[in-house]
């Protein structure tokens, strides 16, 4: 995945999550995800919206 700041890693074959403590986001992870599986969301307490993982790309589904 094009995270610019690495903050995407890989949890197992198809699943992915998002070290928020690094995240700018900037949205391009969104933008780029081939299955289209991240949603831009606020996160409490901030005012630039991060990325939210877990959806029909992981495994855990
Ligand atoms: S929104 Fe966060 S995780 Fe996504 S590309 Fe930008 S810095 Fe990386």
């Amino acid at each position: 995945m094009g995270c610019p700041e690495g903050t995407i890693y890989q949890l197992g074959k198809k699943r992915f999550d998002v070290n928020l403590d690094y995240c700018k986001g900037c949205g391009i992870c969104a933008n780029e995800c081939p299955v289209d599986d991240i949603d831009m969301v606020l996160e409490a307490g901030c005012e630039e919206p991060v990325p939210s993982g877990g959806g029909k790309g992981s495994d855990s589904k």
